[in-house]
């Protein structure tokens, strides 16, 4: 097993996930099999309980962990399914010691952080990086690990210096080390000096880089590189630079350029690992897509525009799956994708008397958007602002796509505003059980508990008898079974379903007892559809998820093409 770690220096958020996961893309072009690690030095155990809006959007893998979004992004890029161990936190480190510890394991011994906790994170290391992630079933060849945070925090320090064991135990030849830093541009000067320090805090924790990857604004310049090669310790073709770029699908052609696999495979005597032909004709052919995919992004010029209504739209991070999937699904259709990030309350009435020009500018990009989506979402800020935005996509028969919350959000516009239930509520949203319950707690879930008690990861959807006219059942691929991932505490009162069916809304998709609402979808509408599960956690760059697709291309207004193909 070859073990390539990327760790940061400088500023967190400078794109180690995306760094990381394109080194991977490209071993993974070799024909090498590649999985990912995480470490997330905070002391939660998973990211299931943190807000959006701290910490960007929680993913939900197929066993249902709820893990960090890059996890999102190495399955995307690398196109594998990973299980929640492949995110490592503190908290899930010292719980583990800690049992142990109860157990009576370490009797007579105290327990410490080294080597205790060093050994624990090395030993979890080991074991995940050998789980199968892709069709092939076998082990990896490669496992990328990445750091979160920057090296020298407090939190992260049991873990660089497990590392540092790390690469002894398992030899220097199967360990190589990614260093991502930034070099700010100052009255246009390329400025290396927080590269030195970064590089040097981590020499001084018994790491070395084997690539100074440099974050810029701009290419370096040639004084720049040798400059950070000469107080780095590597050699100017151990620095490689990220410059921004108009897509981040550019980066692995940027690093393939600089040749970081060939300095990697020196390091990493990667010529000693038999890669069997068919693997590597199959990354040859990956490749030869991601050029072709990256080609194709430069050169549309035909936009759409969808309206993304939210609660967490501060933070873009929160909504990267369904940025993501909408990206996908644009590259498929040839158009131009543009997001316009709607704040919810801002579409409310009440909330528009203190700030009108925020309520007007809302609306604008409501009523001027191509389709509306709905994502997922907790708590009641801002529901009143998507019910609304709903009701405006249905009676304007604009696209709709209402993901998870968004799937409830129109179950309330239709029983208020078709079936005439005006109190027609989410148990979620009030505090006092609600006149008429449109939607409701689902028993085997937990309010008290929250930390992963919600229904979660990958089920089946049924589609029902007679639901051969739907889009979205076309679209998929005309089977009656779809699986996909979900995450959510609520669901449609089932004592109303006959009623919303009746009225014109029908649930076309459920689960295997035939007992919750997975699907819904409006039959003389271009595209009114709402999924219970999160199609946008299997979106993948070259095959898109076929909800956020059919939206998409409906949107364009050429799904009728597409179904007719
Ligand atoms: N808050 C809703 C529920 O728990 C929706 C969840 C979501 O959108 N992920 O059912």
């Amino acid at each position: 097993m070859k073990y390539v770690v990327v760790s940061g220096g400088v500023i967190s958020g400078i794109g180690k996930g995306v760094i990381a996961s394109s080194t991977g893309l490209l071993f993974k072009t070799r024909g090498l099999k590649v999985s990912a690690i995480k470490i997330d030095p905070y002391m939660n155990i998973d990211a299931g309980t943190m807000s959006p809006l701290e910490h960007g959007e929680v993913f939900v893998l197929d066993d249902g962990g709820e893990v960090d979004l890059d996890l999102g992004n190495y399955e995307r890029y690398l196109n594998i399914t990973l299980t929640r161990e492949n995110n490592i936190t503190t908290g899930k480190i010292y719980s583990q010691v800690i049992e142990r510890e109860r157990k009576g394991d370490y009797l007579g011994k105290t327990v410490q952080v080294v080597p205790h906790i060093t050994d624990a994170i090395q030993d979890w290391i080991e074991r995940v990086a050998r789980i199968p992630v892709d069709d092939s079933g076998e082990e990896p060849d490669v496992c990328i690990v990445e750091l979160g945070g920057t090296v020298g925090d407090i939190e992260s320090a049991p873990f660089v210096e497990a590392l540092r064991q790390f690469q002894f135990r398992v030899g220097v030849e199967n360990f190589a080390l990614i260093h991502v830093s930034l070099v700010p541009v100052v009255n246009g000067e390329q400025k290396t000096k927080p590269t030195q320090v970064a590089v040097r805090d981590l020499r001084g924790l018994g790491l070395s880089a084997d690539i100074v990857a440099c974050r810029c604004t701009q290419k370096l310049e040639k004084p720049t590189t040798d400059k950070i090669a000469m107080f780095c310790h590597v050699g100017p073709d151990q620095v490689v630079v990220v410059h921004d770029v108009n897509s981040i699908y550019h980066v692995p052609i940027l690093l393939e350029q600089q040749k970081i696999i060939q300095q990697l495979s020196k390091k990493l005597k990667i010529e000693s690992i038999a890669i069997p032909h068919q693997y590597i004709e199959k990354g040859a052919t990956l490749w030869n897509d991601w050029k072709l995919l990256t080609n194709t992004h430069d050169r549309m010029f035909e936009t759409v525009t969808i309206a993304l209504v939210g609660k967490y739209t501060h933070l873009k991070d929160s909504y990267i799956s369904v940025v993501k999937s909408l990206e996908h699904s644009a590259l498929k259709c040839q158009r131009k994708l543009t997001i316009n990030w709607v704040e919810a309350t801002d579409l409310e009435p009440e909330s528009n008397v203190s700030n009108r020009v925020n309520f007007h500018k809302a609306w604008h990009e409501v009523c001027s958007a191509d389709g509306i989506l709905v994502p997922g979402g907790f708590g009641s800020r801002g529901t009143e602002g998507m019910i609304a935005a709903c009701k405006w996509a249905r009676e304007n028969k604009v696209p709709y796509l209402g993901v998870c919350l968004g799937l409830q959000i129109a179950v309330i516009e239709f029983a208020r505003n078709v079936l005439g239930l005006s109190d027609a509520q989410s148990e979620e949203l009030v505090d006092e059980k609600p006149e008429v319950p449109a939607i409701v707690f689902m028993p085997e879930t937990s309010k008290t508990r929250l930390g992963g008690t919600m229904r979660l990861g990958l089920r089946p959807t049924k589609f029902q008898e007679n639901t051969e006219w739907s889009k979205l059942r076309k679209l998929y691929g005309g089977g009656d079974t779809v699986l996909e991932r979900h995450r959510h505490r609520y669901e449609v009162n089932p004592a109303l379903v006959s009623d919303l069916e009746k009225a014109g809304l029908p649930f076309i998709g459920k689960d295997e007892n035939g007992e919750r609402m997975e699907v819904f979808e409006l039959k003389d509408h271009p595209w009114f559809v709402g999924t219970q599960y999160h199609p946008e956690y299997l979106s993948r760059v070259l095959s898109p998820s076929i909800p956020y697709f059919g939206f998409l291309a409906a949107s364009a207004g050429i799904l009728n093409e597409y179904i007719r193909e």
